[in-house]
């Protein structure tokens, strides 16, 4: 049994603890990433056809980890956003130049921010890679998490001490509940439909989110003049459109979405992905911490999981700074939860209150709509506060979101 003492052990290698590796090896932390998949050999549009609208602030976070110039090849800019109603009265417009900005985010597919986070981490001596990966045994001691796993090269078991562990498996395991952690979930009564698409006109860096009553669409701006769309919808009504011939979903498509880029051209492979809310808690322990979809599940209407958990990650790197992990982290620990608290709460409330708000066709609301939207649009000091929001600078302002150290 091979042994080993690492800073910190994580468990999954998604974005967010390719992420968390990268982040914490940049502070001088040795870093083992355990994955349960074969990251290196899968087919790109097999693993995930995903893709992660990045805001402002994740792109800072990115800029002073020194990881933006790699990501940048691969982001499309959102320069403008427009928000309707499908049947109300009512829509809104934000525009970058009008916040002094270039562009409000940026749009990645999932496997390349994967890919490229995965190639940094290849590359940092620090952080030791261990994929596919088969956890057989997680233990918390004092001094931190013990883990015995398989991988598929040595099929012996293995054995990794860490000082610290970060969760971030996505939630699906039952790692969480061998620590004694309670999860709470809630089901949405949605699927979100993801295929990325042509229109007759290239987007020109706009963003598009439009509410129905039976669940909104976006459509977002990808590189090589393609728009990334994520359309929830009730599970059957999903289901239908999923399996519907091409002309068919195209013409549901243009039902909702109408004919402003014009007709579309051409249909990716079109993926399902049930939504729920949930939410794993406490946060934090002694030696422990959860991040991203380990900790919290959203909905995507408001684009924000990634870009929270990345909030998350760089609020860790702040609140370990200085703090040896030979010692007790868990007052640091501690602080990460409690900074990070509020704005995952304001962010899961507000993703809440957006499918609420539009997701059904009650008549009372059509006049709440329609107010929120022309309201927005007539005020512009409202309209920057929610895209500031929206950008990620809502609070907590942590080091690595001021730009580079
Ligand atoms: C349709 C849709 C659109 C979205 N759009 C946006 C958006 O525009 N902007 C945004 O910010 N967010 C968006 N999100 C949310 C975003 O995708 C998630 O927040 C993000 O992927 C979470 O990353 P993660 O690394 O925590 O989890 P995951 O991506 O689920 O990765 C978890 C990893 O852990 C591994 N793993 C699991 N169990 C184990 C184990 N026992 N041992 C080892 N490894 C394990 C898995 O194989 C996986 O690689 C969207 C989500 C959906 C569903």
């Amino acid at each position: 049994m091979q042994q080993g003492m690492r800073d910190v052990c994580i468990v999954g290698g998604g974005p967010v603890g390719l992420s968390a590796a990268l982040t914490l090896a940049r502070q001088g932390r040795s870093v083992t990433l355990l994955e349960a998949r074969d990251l290196g050999y899968v087919e790109p549009d097999a693993m995930d056809a995903r893709s992660i609208a990045l805001s402002l602030s994740s792109q800072r976070i990115f800029e002073s980890l020194d990881l933006w110039d790699d990501l940048r090849p691969n982001c499309a800019p959102i320069r403008h956003i427009h928000v309707s109603s499908a049947g109300h009265l009512g829509m809104t417009r934000l525009h970058a130049d009008e916040l002094g900005l270039e562009a409000m985010g940026q749009v990645v597919e999932y496997h390349l921010l994967q890919q490229t986070l995965l190639i940094e981490a290849e590359r940092e001596p620090a952080i030791e890679l261990c994929f596919p990966a088969r956890i057989e045994s997680l233990q918390m001691q004092d001094s931190g998490p013990v883990i015995e796993f398989r991988s598929e090269q040595e099929e012996d078991l293995q054995c990794r001490e860490g000082r610290l562990l970060l969760l971030a498996d996505g939630g699906q395991s039952d790692l969480a509940a061998r620590l004694g952690l309670q999860r709470e979930s809630r089901d949405y009564g949605q699927t979100a439909i993801v295929a990325n698409l042509r229109f007759d006109r290239a987007g020109d860096g706009w963003a598009w989110e439009r509410f129905a009553a039976r669940g909104p669409m976006a459509l977002l701006p990808l590189v090589r003049d393609r728009y990334a769309l994520v359309w929830s919808l009730p599970p059957q009504q999903a289901e239908a459109l999923i399996e519907a011939g091409e002309t068919d979903f195209i013409e549901a498509l243009h039902q909702q979405f109408g004919y402003r880029l014009g007709r579309v051209r051409e249909v990716g492979r079109r993926a399902a992905f049930p939504l729920v809310l949930r939410r794993t808690r406490p946060l934090s322990g002694s030696r422990w911490a959860l991040l991203g979809n380990a900790a919290n599940v959203l909905h995507p209407v408001a684009g924000q999981g990634f870009n929270l958990a990345l909030r998350d990650v760089s609020t860790l790197y702040d609140v370990l700074e200085g703090c040896s992990l030979d010692g007790d982290p868990g007052e640091a620990l501690q602080r990460y939860a409690r900074r990070r608290e509020p704005d995952q709460q304001r962010t899961l409330a507000w993703g809440n209150r957006l499918v609420e708000l539009f997701g059904n066709d009650l008549p009372i609301l059509d006049h709440g709509r329609a107010a929120a939207l022309g309201l927005l649009e007539r005020c512009p000091a409202l309209k920057c506060e929610v895209a500031w929001q929206g950008m990620g600078y809502g609070s907590d302002l942590s080091s690595l979101m001021r730009g580079r150290p």
